[in-house]
């Protein structure tokens, strides 16, 4: 059998990479090793939302 996993407090991925988000991290859930870079996503999306 499986040994239990880590208790689920929250049930999100992470934007970036899909892994279980280890929080919420600039208006989108993301895991530790994301939440650096999430930033960066932002601004790339940010700037194809402005790009009229
Ligand atoms: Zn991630």
């Amino acid at each position: 059998m499986f040994s239990e996993e880590v208790p689920s407090k929250m049930n999100q991925q992470c934007k970036v990479c899909g892994e279980p988000a280890a929080g919420f991290h600039f208006g989108a859930f993301t895991c530790e090793g994301c939440k650096g870079c999430i930033t960066v996503v932002i601004e790339l999306v940010s700037q194809t939302t402005q790009a009229h």
